[in-house]
């Protein structure tokens, strides 16, 4: 199968606009054997648009498009597939209600515009944006495929990613590919490869190991000739993983831990409060990133110097005895959070940047702290020299991952 990208977008023309669209699924293309031959960029213009299409139409099986899918005069892909095609483009009822009822949740009354996004032609099929109110397109003729999909990246992605690339592959291949993701904290690559060692060997389902910021991710993916076989293939493998890597497993696919954290609150009606150094704001910025956090998180302090840590509450004699940056202040940050804002369980950070005289090199020591009024405790872990938004990134995943862990047993 021969394939081609166009990218739609006078801003790419421009100079305004990377496009990064094309090199994302020339990326794809290959683990799905699809030979790509030409990536165009054309502007919002249908004469010009048409004409690519057409000299694509001659050479390609496969037209992947981005772009040009907006409400807007100038979005003009829908246009271009329909005169290509020779076909007419009609308002579909279902697809325009759909549109609507989107409008109305967002409160917005629908500009008149964006009816051209409720527009089909007789070759077309919808394919759902779940970001956005520009559906893709699937078009199938003369035994060609296009695919037209939204520009915004993240609209783009996860319609590839969800819908597109599993349908595509069943179409290359005549297979059904299902994968999970199973994202682990609190082991290494190395240990987590070796764990899992009898399973990478697995030609189907594959096994793959990534190292990812909140920790490492493992995707099984099972190849089979029906959905129901692959999922079962996948809960086969799952039930394995699960026995091997049991409570280091904190959640699978698109689970984030604040939101895993923030479900588990909710469900128990506990309350949360922060109080943090190091992060400075990062913690409480996760963690509010989670919908509906307002429910269970009361608040977070963020405290930069032994000033600010006293007028948060620690004892200036805990910072003098222990060093603002200790496993003491973490817990009296997470008792002083709890206290000040009222709540049921408070997690304090602290942290340092530190030379390590036998290693000649930087190393960070980051202090936890929880408490969650019966039990004050404080963990400590170090860093290599990493630059330090990765490093804050890493402090906070593990104060969630822990808090995890202490909200399974409460
Ligand atoms: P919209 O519904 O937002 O109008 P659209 O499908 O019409 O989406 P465009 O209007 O072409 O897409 O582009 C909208 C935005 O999407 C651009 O301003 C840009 O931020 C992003 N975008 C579009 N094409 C690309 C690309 N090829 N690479 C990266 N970003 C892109």
């Amino acid at each position: 199968m021969r394939a081609e990208i166009i990218s739609v977008g006078t801003e790419l023309l421009l100079g305004e606009l990377t496009d990064t669209n094309a090199p994302f699924l020339a990326s794809q293309l290959p683990l799905l054997g699809i030979d790509l031959y030409w990536i165009s960029q054309v502007g919002d213009n249908q004469v010009r648009l048409v004409e690519v299409l057409k000299r694509a139409w001659q050479r390609s099986d496969l037209i992947l498009i981005t772009g040009g899918l907006g409400p807007t005069e100038d979005d003009l892909t829908r246009e271009a597939i329909a005169e290509l095609l020779e076909e007419k483009l009609k308002v579909v009822p279902a697809l325009e209600r759909e549109l609507r009822e989107l409008f109305a949740r967002r409160r917005i009354e629908m500009p008149p515009t964006n009816i051209k996004q409720a527009t089909l032609i007789p070759s077309a099929e919808v394919i759902d944006n779940v970001n956005g109110t520009a559906p893709g397109w699937w078009v199938e003729k003369d035994k060609r495929i296009i695919i037209a999909m939204p520009g915004p990246p993240r609209e783009m992605q996860p319609m590839w990613y969800h819908q597109i690339l599993p349908r595509l592959r069943q179409t290359v291949t005549g297979a059904i590919i299902v994968s999970k993701t199973f994202k682990t904290f609190g082991l290494t690559e190395a240990s987590v490869g070796e764990l899992v060692s009898p399973l990478l060997s697995s030609a189907n389902p594959t096994l793959g190991v990534y190292a990812k910021a909140d920790g490492i991710h493992l995707r099984l993916t099972a190849k089979a000739q029906s959905q129901r076989q692959a999922e079962e293939m996948i809960a086969h493998g799952e039930a394995k993983l699960r026995s091997i890597l049991g409570e280091y497993i904190w959640g699978t696919d698109d689970d984030t831990l604040e939101a895993v954290i923030g479900h588990m609150l909710t469900e128990k009606g506990l309350s949360l409060a922060v109080m943090e150094s190091y992060p400075g704001g990062l913690l409480a910025a996760t963690i509010t990133s989670a919908p509906g956090a307002s429910t269970y998180f009361k608040g977070g302090l963020v405290a930069s110097s032994d000033e600010a840590l006293r007028a948060c509450g620690i004892d200036a004699k805990v910072i003098s005895d222990y060093g603002s940056s200790s496993a003491a202040v973490a817990q009296a940050m997470a008792e002083a959070a709890r206290l000040h804002l009222g709540t049921d369980i408070g997690v304090g950070i602290a942290g340092v940047d530190e030379s390590n005289e036998v290693e000649e090199r930087l190393v960070t020591t980051i202090y936890i702290g929880i408490d969650d009024g019966k039990d004050k405790r404080a963990i400590t872990a170090h860093y290599p020299p990493w630059d330090r938004a990765w490093v804050k990134r890493r402090a906070v995943t593990a104060a969630l991952f822990w808090l995890r862990k202490i909200l399974a047993t409460a």
